[in-house]
């Protein structure tokens, strides 16, 4: 029979962590049947489906991943758009660790032998499976294409994010010619799909897409709104700052930052719970404020927000 290998992305996924991991998991088993027969890459994914992945997969007819909540020791394990042990898998410490597939900084993860590790400094996880696509020379579905582009598109913010790049445009363009697709069209529809978010239970809203950094001693919890109405989410203030609040006394985290990121104003509203010094010291602002503080042009938690926090540690 065959050996089943997991392919999953980080918790409180984002359309990338399940994108990717499905189109790189689509990819491994072409590569089996030509290479290594006797491996099954399944896709997987540690929470709830994001608004428009629900949208993306269900137009394109791409089964959606199963949901897990831990891997058993042993269990063969690719990670795509993460290599954190805080943002892996339950489990991940004793399970065999294969591959991992990313664009974030390196976290501490450590392996018993060598490992492929592909981390490129681009976009998306998506555009590094794209990549990996092009040089093994195999032609994503129509589907495929589509899927791994929602990804792309919605990780750089429709390529205006400052973690876009040059491969990026290229990768977007590449795939939207097998997806039959303009590619900002495509995108735009994509994150058209998720709403403002504003009318979500409040657990969504604030921390759908939020991951713990270690900052020394401490747990600083990061979580993005992206929305087309910054405005229509800001009116659940009160609201959201009580549930950051009890997610801070729950978890014992030292701050908790949301962005709640405008698409359209291209820039991020901070809240901050908790001890926000640290926050305050990064970015040279007082952000303990009722409406928080508008900071024009953040798009990016990973190279705009988290790194100069990190720095910090
Ligand atoms: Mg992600
Ligand atoms: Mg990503
Ligand atoms: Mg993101």
């Amino acid at each position: 029979m065959a050996e089943t290998i997991i392919v999953v992305g980080h918790k409180n996924p984002d359309n990338d962590a399940i994108c990717a991991a499905i189109g790189y998991a689509e990819l491994k088993n072409i590569l089996a049947d030509r290479d290594a027969p006797g491996y099954v890459y399944k896709p997987a994914r540690l929470g709830q489906l994001p608004p428009e992945t629900g949208w993306v997969l269900g137009k394109l007819g791409i089964p959606v991943p199963e949901l897990i909540d831990h891997v058993d020791p042993g269990q063969k394990v690719i990670l795509v758009d993460h290599n954190e042990v805080l943002q892996a898998v339950d489990g991940i410490e004793d399970a065999d660790l294969l591959e991992i597939i990313d664009h974030h900084r390196i976290g501490g993860l450590v392996t018993a032998g060598p490992i492929k590790f592909h981390n490129l400094p681009i976009g998306s996880s998506a555009t590094v499976v794209a990549k990996e696509f092009e040089r093994e020379g195999i032609e994503p579905s129509k589907e495929t294409a589509a899927m791994l582009l929602s990804a792309l598109m919605t990780d750089t913010v429709l390529l205006k994010s400052p973690t876009a790049t040059k491969s990026d445009h290229y990768q977007a363009e590449w795939l939207a010619k097998f997806a039959g697709v303009d590619a900002m069209e495509w995108g735009s529809q994509v994150i058209k799909s998720r709403g403002s978010g504003a009318d979500l239970p409040i657990d969504r809203l604030v921390a759908a897409d939020a991951k713990e950094f270690q900052v020394g001693d401490d747990i600083v919890f990061i979580a993005q709104r992206e929305t087309v109405d910054g405005k229509a989410v800001m009116e659940r203030e009160a609201e959201m700052r009580d549930y950051m609040k009890k997610v801070i006394a729950e978890n014992g985290y030292r701050s908790f930052l949301l962005m709640v990121t405008d698409i359209i104003e291209e820039g991020s509203t901070f809240i901050c719970e908790g001890d926000c010094a640290l926050i305050d010291k990064a970015f040279g602002i007082s952000v303990d404020v009722p409406g928080g503080v508008w900071m024009p042009g953040v798009l990016s938690r990973k190279k705009q927000v988290a790194a100069p926090i990190l720095a910090l540690g």
